[in-house]
């Protein structure tokens, strides 16, 4: 009888595939500098590809950034982190310098006049913050891409084409500072490592894979406006206003305040971050930011108790801060297309899910590149054992 071509493809790859480790280096995208695409690049540098990352900001660490000002840092963004997976920790294993746990014992859940209206919370998971600032993981981790020459800054894509030379490969549009653009080719895969609505955004204008760019669709993300205030002035840090050093608040404009001089390493002057809660972001976030800044400030005094005049105030606008609907799996990934996409959303919204987004993003594609190639190879030299059909 003769053996037809899908059973030898499948006798050969269940025989061959586990036989034939071959690598195959390909040059991969990564489109954004937060911990998803530092973990999702790191890692396939280390499986031995070639990357490239591009990220928009002059600085990684995307929504992990730190703010200097003359009275010391702030964490404009994520607040502290926790550890929940195994390989998270691993990585933090490498870094072990740069984070300390943070005792923000009186994380309270605050009325809407100030009221602590719950004592306290029961002992949960330890907090964790990264020393000096919460941008220190990034900027650590991504060390070995900006020595190898793989990270371009201030380098935003603004288009993903097929490349007219190689049509198997991708093209970038990217834009610098000053506006002007260029087109670097030769790409085999491009990864998105961008928050949501701007992924899908970029897919959709590059008109490329609609299913992916329907697939984030599904993702809400909510607004974040965050304050940072200093009081130079308090004699004595730690003295002025409550004796909490973070709170979960349920006041209508704020969300979330810390006192960032109880943070390890931070400097004593006394300074405050103040997030305002997602509902109140999203109905002013096209406001302008003195007249948010006032509104918050009232706020801030009617739940601190702290009347003074901060003599430092900043303000920033997160257009997307936090997931509130994620997408329910680790990543996105076209293996026909070579497209995918990882960041917080996919998990749901702390940095931690960034990390393991981008890191099982980098696992899917590069096993999918070996895979298939194993399987080809499988086949191709399966073929060649088996006798001619008769
Ligand atoms: C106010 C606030 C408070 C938070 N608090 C906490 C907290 O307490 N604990 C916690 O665990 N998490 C917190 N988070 C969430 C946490 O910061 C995120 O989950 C995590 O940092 C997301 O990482 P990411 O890599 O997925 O995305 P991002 O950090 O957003 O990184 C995406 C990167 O892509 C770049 N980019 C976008 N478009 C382009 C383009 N076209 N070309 C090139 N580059 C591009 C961006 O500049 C950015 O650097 C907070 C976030 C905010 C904003």
């Amino acid at each position: 009888m003769p053996r037809s071509s899908a059973a030898r493809a499948s006798s050969a790859s269940v025989a061959k595939v586990p036989q034939m480790p071959a690598k195959v280096p390909r040059h991969f995208a990564v489109v954004g500098a937060g911990l998803a695409g530092i973990a999702c690049a790191r890692t396939l540098l280390q499986a031995g590809h070639r990357v490239t990352v591009f990220e928009q900001a002059e600085r990684v660490g995307g929504r992990t950034a730190s703010h200097e000002s003359p009275f010391g840092s702030f964490d404009a963004g994520a607040q502290y982190f926790t550890i929940r997976d195994e390989r998270f920790a691993l990585a933090l294993d490498t870094v072990p310098g740069l984070y300390r746990p943070w005792s923000a014992n009186a994380i309270r859940v605050l009325d809407a006049t100030g009221h602590v209206a719950s004592p306290s919370q029961p002992p949960g998971e330890a907090h964790w913050v990264a020393t000096p600032g919460m941008d220190a993981l990034a900027t650590a981790w991504a060390e070995p891409l900006q020595q190898g020459g793989h990270l371009h800054t201030q380098a935003q894509v603004v288009a993903i084409e097929r490349d007219p030379i190689h049509p198997q490969q991708w093209q970038l549009r990217i834009q610098g500072p000053a506006g002007a653009q260029q087109v670097l080719a030769g790409f085999d895969a491009v990864l998105l490592a961008q928050p949501a609505d701007l992924a899908r955004t970029l897919l959709t204008q590059s008109q490329i894979a609609p299913a992916l760019a329907a697939e984030i669709a599904g993702v809400i993300t909510a607004p974040c406006w965050s304050m940072m205030l200093a009081f130079p002035q308090a004699v004595h840090p730690g003295t002025l206003g409550p004796q909490w050093n973070a709170a979960r608040s349920t006041h209508h404009r704020i969300a979330w305040l810390a006192r960032e001089s109880s943070k390890p390493q931070r400097g004593l002057v006394e300074r405050w971050t103040v997030q305002a809660s997602p509902a109140w972001s999203h109905e002013h976030l096209h406001d302008d930011p003195s007249r948010v800044q006032a509104k918050l400030l009232k706020a801030f005094a009617e739940v601190t108790g702290i009347h003074a005049q901060p003599q430092y105030v900043e303000m920033r606008r997160w257009a997307y801060a936090q997931t509130t609907q994620p997408l329910g799996k680790t990543h996105l990934i076209d293996s026909e297309l070579n497209i995918g996409a990882c960041g917080d959303w996919c998990l749901g919204h702390r940095l931690e899910d960034a990390f393991i987004s981008g890191l099982e993003l980098a696992l899917a594609a590069d096993f999918s590149a070996n895979f298939e190639h194993n399987i080809m190879q499988a086949m191709l030299d399966a073929a060649k054992d088996l006798p001619d059909e008769q």
